[in-house]
């Protein structure tokens, strides 16, 4: 998708810290991490939010590879965001899960 940041870094046109990457998703830390750990998820494939979700497949195949991804943090905990729609602040239209830890989080969020 032209114009998209995160397909972009998806195509190796934005540089980033990629901390995995296969054929079908790529995991990256965020350029602005919210904690010590703040990995963002995505489909290689442009898939513009949750609301736009429509492959089921390929959503189950990056849930499980946070398993994964969160290793080195599952035992104090973490933290799974995927904002939508203008109230959650979401900023880059393109499908991420934030994976959030290192610290404690705070619930309810604010
Ligand atoms: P959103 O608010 O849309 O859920 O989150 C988008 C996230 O993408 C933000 O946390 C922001 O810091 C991150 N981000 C935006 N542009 C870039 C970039 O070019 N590289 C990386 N690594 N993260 C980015
Ligand atoms: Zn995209």
């Amino acid at each position: 998708m032209e114009n998209c940041i995160f397909c972009k870094i998806v195509h190796k046109e934005i540089k980033t810290n990629i901390a995995y990457e296969d054929e079908k998703m790529l995991a990256f830390y965020d350029i602005n991490p919210q904690a010590p750990f703040h990995l963002l998820l995505i489909p290689k494939k442009h898939i513009t939010d949750i609301l736009s979700l429509e492959d089921k497949d390929i959503i189950g195949e990056i849930m499980l590879k946070i398993k994964e991804l969160t290793k080195d943090i599952s035992q104090s905990g973490f933290r799974i965001v995927i904002n939508c729609g203008k109230d959650s602040g979401c900023e880059v239209f393109h499908l991420h899960i934030h994976i959030l830890g290192g610290r404690r989080l705070n619930w309810p969020p604010g």
